[in-house]
C-alpha cells in the first residue's frame, strides 16, 4: 500500500526560525503530536487534518515552487509516511528542514535533511520527553532549539548547553516564549552569557502574528 500521511496545511510562506529564517519555503504541517508543551502554538495541528498519499503531498509541496521545504507538526516523525516524504522531498532536489520535539528517535531520518531539534526545558512541562541520545546523532548541519519562558528555563538552558559544550561546531537556538518573555530580555541574558548561543526570533510571528497559514 502506498504509504501516507496525515496533514493539517500545507503552504508558502518566509521561513520564520533556524538560521534559514527570512528565506522562502513550503511548510507541510503534519498532524499529531504526544506532548503537550504549556505554550504550544500549533494545538490545532493536534487533531482533525486530512490523510493523503505522501506522492499527493509531495506534488502539493512542489507545485509551491520553493528552494526549501520545512516538514513540521504536530510532531511530524511521529508518522510512519513521514520518512518516505522525506526521502522523496529531497529526490525532487529540495532542501528539506524537519521541525521536531526532540522526543523521537531521530535515527530513521534521512541523513540529507536538516534536522532542527528541541530540547524542551522545564518551562515546557515537558523535560521529561527529551531523548538525549537524539544529540549523538545530530549531523554537522542540524540545529538545536530550546524554547525560553523565563530566567529559569534560561539557567537550565544555559547549564545543558555548557556541560555538553553543545555550541562548540553547532547552531544551537534560544527562542523566547512569544507571550512571556521579551526577545530584548532574552538577547541582553544571550549577549552576557559567555556562550556561542544565537537568538530565535519567530520572524513570521513578528510579521503576520500567530496565525495559522503563516
Ligand atoms: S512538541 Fe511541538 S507540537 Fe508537540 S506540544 Fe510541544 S510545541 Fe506543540
Amino acid at each position: 500500500m502506498e504509504p501516507a500521511v496525515r496533514v493539517t496545511e500545507i503552504f508558502r510562506s518566509i521561513q520564520g526560525e533556524s538560521t534559514r529564517a527570512g528565506l522562502p519555503c513550503a511548510f507541510i504541517r503534519l498532524t499529531g503530536c504526544s506532548l503537550r508543551c504549556v505554550w504550544c502554538d500549533t494545538a490545532y495541528a493536534f487533531h482533525g487534518g486530512s490523510e493523503m498519499s505522501v506522492s499527493e503531498a509531495v506534488d502539493r509541496v512542489v507545485r509551491l515552487d520553493t528552494d526549501l521545504v520545512e516538514v513540521t507538526g504536530g510532531e511530524p516523525l511521529e508518522q510512519d509516511g513521514v520518512y518516505p516524504l522525506i526521502d522523496a522531498l529531497l529526490e525532487r532536489g529540495k532542501t528539506v528542514l524537519i521541525e521536531t520535539g526532540g522526543h523521537v528517535p531521530l535515527d530513521r531520518v534521512n541523513p540529507r535533511a536538516v534536522k532542527v531539534v528541541d530540547v524542551k526545558a522545564p518551562g515546557s512541562g515537558m523535560e521529561s520527553a527529551n531523548l538525549l541520545e537524539n544529540l549523538d546523532r545530530l549531523a554537522p548541519q542540524d540545529e538545536v532549539k530550546i524554547v525560553i519562558s523565563d530566567r529559569k528555563d534560561f539557567e537550565w538552558a544555559l547549564d545543558f548547553v555548557r556541560a555538553r559544550d553543545l555550541d562548540r561546531g553547532r547552531t544551537v537556538i534560544f527562542s523566547p516564549v512569544w507571550e512571556a518573555l521579551p526577545a530584548a530580555t532574552l538577547a541582553e541574558w544571550i549577549r552576557d552569557s559567555g556562550r556561542n548561543v544565537r537568538l530565535g526570533l519567530q520572524l513570521h510571528k513578528i510579521l503576520w502574528g500567530d496565525v495559522p497559514g503563516k
